[in-house]
């Protein structure tokens, strides 16, 4: 739910990534081919532009979800920790 769909500019494999994460001046590398992708606010590509402004509509719904989450707190922890493993075998961390 806090994550967003990634398109890879050079394999056009299609990943997730957190929300939170993607923000201007992140990277990251694709689980498929390993190129690093860089995320940037005035990026000329489609793929990077489309996920940023994904993220960024992920994160304003988060905020406004904050309230409610205070009496219904979700398990996002704990899914994300599994997600982090899965791409940290996959490639090397940053
Ligand atoms: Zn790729």
């Amino acid at each position: 739910m806090s994550s967003v769909q990634i398109q890879c500019t050079r394999c056009k494999n299609v990943f997730r990534d957190r929300a939170g994460r993607l923000q201007d001046g992140y990277s990251r590398q694709c689980p498929s081919c390993e190129v690093v992708l860089f995320f940037a606010e005035d990026s000329q590509h489609p793929f990077v532009k489309r996920a940023m402004r994904d993220a960024r509509k992920v994160r304003k719904e988060m905020r406004e979800a904050d309230a409610a989450k205070l009496t219904a707190p979700e398990p996002q922890g704990q899914q994300s920790r599994r997600f982090a493993g899965r791409t940290r075998s996959a490639g090397r961390e940053d």
